[in-house]
């Protein structure tokens, strides 16, 4: 069987084959979208010398301590004052400066007295100061926001200052999510006897949904063979690029996802890694009228098909859309964990931060099946393969979730 590194190469690779492809979206709808083209100042930012400050504009001298008030300017309503070396006209701050001045004196550092400004004591002054020079920020033509940025608020309004309104971005990910299983039961039932809530279709299309795609809810279908695979052939139909199923993949009886993949051109790359929880994932490709697919058929188990999700998938969308890095920190162990096994584990936990030190606990239910319970964790505990029993004190790397 192979390790989780070896198949989360094997994804990898597949992810960054993966075309996808660009649209033009409103700059209103732009932020947490990737942008697709590098964008360039249209016009000098700022346009022209202002002011940093309120206060007086003067025409600069070592010798005059105090000026005479002549006029006025606001942000937006320039006028041009030819000053002399004794005259000052009032400004705000962003109003553009008249060529004459080359110099401005916040409001704290004089007093008034009807119309002359006087320096107030010890106060110095210097030529340029609180002069915000025109291209201070960037020059026409500089890039302000470069291609494969994921556009955060500061880049929108970098982008309405240099005059676009819409821009061009990857197109999400669109991913099909569906469940199986015979012991599911829709959410506004009633569970009785032995069957259960399907929970794992809202889990993951919200997974989906949390890194900015699109995700497909297909709802769930009973493990009957004609329409599990009816259902996933649709999936493979649509215009989904990732399909994500949860369920039957293990190697039970009535586990037939996998030869349903196989049986509609869907191409092996792993089936089952060396990991916990989720060792039975599988994951292929479908290549279908020139446009790649991915198929992740994930076990049932709600946590394990989560934490797959988060371990698999998720790292490989942050990389494409060039995301904010997932966090990653270490944190001391509260409790000694088991571990006897090679394989890589995703311990569930929960992180604290004490005078800047993390903690970790992972003393809550490890059970594949304990769905209430991951839902208070924050973290996952990743321990290598080579990693056993990890005592109390040890420190862990934990990746926030
Ligand atoms: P399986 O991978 O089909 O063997 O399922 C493993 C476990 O996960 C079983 O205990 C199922 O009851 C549970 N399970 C499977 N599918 C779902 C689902 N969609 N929502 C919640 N639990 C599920
Ligand atoms: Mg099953």
């Amino acid at each position: 069987m192979i390790s989780y590194s070896e198949a989360f190469a094997l994804i990898e690779k597949e992810f960054a084959e993966l075309n996808i492809g660009t649209e033009i979206t409103p700059l209103e709808l732009a932020v947490n979208r990737t942008i697709a083209e590098d964008i360039a100042a249209d016009v000098n930012l700022p346009s022209f010398d202002n002011s940093a400050v309120d206060g007086v504009a003067i025409k600069f001298s070592e010798k005059i301590a105090s000026w005479k008030i002549v006029g006025e300017i606001s942000a937006g309503n320039f006028k041009e004052y030819s000053l002399r070396e004794n005259e000052a006209v009032r400004i705000m701050t962003g109003a553009r400066i008249p060529e004459s001045c080359d110099a401005v004196i916040p409001l704290e550092d004089y007093d008034v007295e009807g119309t002359i400004s006087r320096l107030k004591s010890g106060v110095k002054i210097k030529r340029r100061m609180n002069i915000r020079p025109k291209a201070s920020d960037i020059s026409k033509g500089e890039i302000a926001v470069s291609k494969n940025t994921f556009l955060n608020a500061r880049n929108i309004a970098a982008l309405a200052a240099c005059g676009r309104t819409e821009v061009k971005v990857l197109k999400k990910l669109k991913c099909a999510v569906l469940a199986t299983g015979d012991e599911l039961v829709p959410v506004n039932a009633k569970p009785e006897g032995d069957k259960i809530r399907a929970s794992n279709h809202f889990g993951l299309t919200a997974a989906v949904e949390s890194v900015f795609q699109t995700g497909i809810n297909y709802g769930f279908v009973n493990d009957n063979y004609v329409e599990v695979k009816e259902k996933i052939e649709e999936t493979l139909n649509s215009e989904a690029d990732l399909i994500i199923t949860t369920g039957g993949v293990s190697v039970g009886k009535y586990d037939f996802v996998k030869e349903i993949f196989a049986n509609l051109g869907v191409e092996e790359i792993f089936w089952r890694a060396y990991i916990k929880p989720g060792k039975p994932a599988y994951f292929g490709k479908l290549q279908k009228s020139g446009k790649k697919k991915l198929v992740f058929g994930l076990a049932g188990n709600p946590v394990s098909c989560m934490v797959n999700f988060d371990v698999y998938i998720k790292p490989n969308i942050v990389r494409k859309y060039g995301m904010p890095s997932l966090n990653r920190i270490e944190a001391e162990l509260l409790n000694d964990v088991r571990k006897h096994d090679g394989k890589r584990h995703f311990v569930r936990g929960t992180v604290s931060k004490n005078n800047e030190k993390y903690f970790v606990s992972s003393q809550i239910s490890q059970s594949s099946g304990n769905l209430a319970r991951f839902s208070q964790s924050n973290c996952l505990i990743e321990l290598d393969e080579d990693a056993r029993n990890p005592r109390k004190g040890d420190n862990v790397k934990c990746i926030l979730i």
